[in-house]
């Protein structure tokens, strides 16, 4: 868990740095994993019962490639701007940005928040290299090792039938 502390955290500023296990968070990466704790280091504003939190998250993962589907390591950050409110009614119109603890609670748990903006920075386009050359859709073979040798028609076997009925007509 990413257990800010309250009870002690005084007035002003203080950095405070904080590791957690990611390991309960568990599957969150379709075809890959998280490799490392997550880290984070954050400028923690308190005034009073409102807490402003502005900083950093990274994890390592290990994300999968989607052209030749081998494992590759990919470092996610991501900014983390936050408001811890403690023991206060809701504040209307802060949204996502906002948690809300009960005062006698002591810490706020930031795993959540962090998580999800973890996970906004996974790449939709997964590639192990911008150049991947996958598989060979002849054998079978990944490109990235050595050329196959396979004869590999540059167009397209589903646009030749198309062709192929037109003619016909
Ligand atoms: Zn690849
Ligand atoms: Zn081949």
């Amino acid at each position: 868990m990413l257990r800010l502390d309250i009870g002690s955290l005084p007035d002003g500023l203080t950095h405070v740095d904080l590791t957690a296990d990611t390991s309960e968070w568990g599957d969150v990466l379709e075809g890959g994993h998280l490799e490392s704790p997550v880290e984070v280091s954050l400028d923690v504003t308190r005034n009073g019962r409102d807490i402003f939190i502005k900083g950093r998250a990274g994890v390592t993962a290990v994300l999968e490639c989607g052209r030749c589907l081998a494992g590759y390591v990919f470092a996610l950050e991501t900014p983390i701007v936050l408001w811890v409110i403690v023991g206060g009614e809701a504040a209307s119109g802060e949204g996502e940005n906002v948690i809300e603890v009960p005062a006698r609670a002591g810490y706020a748990d930031l795993s959540d928040h962090v998580r999800s903006e973890l996970l906004v920075q996974v790449p939709l386009k997964q590639l192990c290299k911008a150049d991947c050359r996958g598989f060979c859709p002849v054998c079978g073979a990944n490109l990235n090792s050595a050329p196959c040798g396979c004869h590999i028609e540059s167009h397209d076997a589903r646009w030749e039938a198309l062709k192929k009925m037109r003619e016909q007509r």
